[in-house]
């Protein structure tokens, strides 16, 4: 047996992420690696580890055991090949470019919210808000879909054009991301998006065009279409799954280890759903780390209710329906501004519409009991032309 760097092993490209979630099931909830992988004498991978090696991959292992000829016997922790190692940052925050400012910002900050916790129940929240670019956790999957395209598609090396459908805040994030790679940008906006976002967009360089819809699966195939007529390449945030891969390498791994530093089990983790990227991987990470212990809740707009980034799941999702998600809660965007108004004033914490419907979700269920984990989406900022319209009691 050789301990490799995964990096050295030659494989064909991943698979749909469908293709691999039981065997990362399997190393998340074992939490270790007892076979080593199948590999010749220049490192080509076998076909019959082809899915074990992609799932550690997407775990973000940095080196694997391997042998060549036939199988061994092992017995490694996730942590013994490098799959905390994601966690390591650049504590003195010096970048050389916009790529490391990203990373410089993980992990997020996990703070209590005082005012919703007491004697019986233990609220935390995880703020995105604090990403570098769009303030928001998108900044998260603008990055990780344009190194993971550069990594398995070809196109985004020829025509160095995207097109992406996005209610904001994925928009700016590769509007930024895109300056490091030298990429053009072109974003579909929603007309109920509010105006300041083209400003936003435009002064980063990028291009803004306003669709009369809502981001509809008819008006993300409008996208589709658009970029084969121009051969540019459609990133598509609802159905790439780098975004899904994102989240599980480094949101729910850092909430994982940032909760395992105070020695908190959370009972729930409350989630805002929008492409469901964020909510389907800290569901897929914590209920196969931790045996469907911990309860994942995801919040919808209520019917014909418009909140900025979220969507209802008859809308179209791709990775929620290979999760468990034991909630869903409606949230009227009322409600949404009414949490809002609540964590600014009471926590002088100043979060978005869907951080505000979060909180609203979390007042929602029947028991709150125990330690919930709220995660904020992004800051109010953005917002002001919505907020402004509403008289806060
Ligand atoms: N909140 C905001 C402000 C968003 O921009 C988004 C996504 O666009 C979400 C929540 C939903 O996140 P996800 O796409 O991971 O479901």
């Amino acid at each position: 047996m050789k301990l490799v760097s995964i990096e050295d092993v030659k494989s064909p490209p991943r698979p749909p992420i469908e293709e691999l979630l039981d065997e990362a099931a399997k190393l998340l909830r074992l939490g270790r690696v007892t076979e080593t992988i199948l590999v010749d004498e220049e490192y080509n991978l076998c076909m019959e580890d082809y899915r074990r090696f992609h799932a550690l991959k997407i775990l973000g292992v940095r080196c694997i055991p391997v042998s060549v000829g036939s199988k061994e016997d092992v017995d490694l922790t996730l942590e013994d090949l490098g799959f905390d190692k994601d966690l390591e940052y650049n504590s003195l925050r010096v970048c050389r470019n916009n790529s490391e400012l990203i990373k410089s910002c993980w992990p997020t900050p996990l703070v209590r919210l005082n005012f919703l916790s007491n004697s019986l129940r233990d609220v935390w929240a995880k703020l995105e808000y604090l990403n570098p670019f769009s303030n928001s956790i998108k900044d998260r999957i603008g990055w990780y879909m344009v190194i993971d395209a550069f990594e398995n598609n070809p196109k985004i090396g020829t025509s160095r054009l995207i097109y992406e459908a996005s209610s904001t805040n994925t928009g700016i994030a590769l509007a930024c991301i895109g300056k490091s790679f030298n990429l053009k940008i072109r974003i579909y906006l929603p007309q109920t998006v509010q105006r300041c976002s083209d400003t936003y967009i435009r002064l980063l360089g990028s291009e803004v065009v306003r669709v009369p819809e809502q981001l509809t699966i008819q008006a993300i195939d409008r996208v589709r279409q658009d970029s084969i007529r121009d051969n540019a390449l459609h990133i598509n945030q609802f159905e790439n799954d780098a975004n899904f891969i994102s989240h599980l390498r480094f949101t729910s791994k850092e909430l994982d280890y940032q909760l395992k530093s105070i020695n908190l089990r959370p009972r729930r983790i409350v989630c805002a759903l929008g492409t469901s990227g964020h909510a389907s991987a800290i569901s897929f990470y914590f209920k196969n780390r931790y045996q469907d212990k911990v309860e994942i809740v995801g919040v919808q707009p209520a019917k014909d209710e418009i909140i900025p980034g979220m969507r209802r799941i008859e809308t179209g999702m791709k990775w929620i329906h290979y999760v468990k998600i034991d909630e869903v809660i409606d949230v009227t965007r009322r409600e949404a501004i009414e949490g809002l108004a609540k964590v600014a004033s009471m926590e002088g914490l100043p979060i978005g519409l869907s951080s505000g419907a979060v909180v609203a979700g979390l007042e929602k269920l029947s028991n709150i009991d125990g330690v919930s984990i709220l995660i904020f989406p992004d800051h109010f900022y953005k917002y002001v032309e919505v907020l402004a319209n509403y008289q806060i009691s």
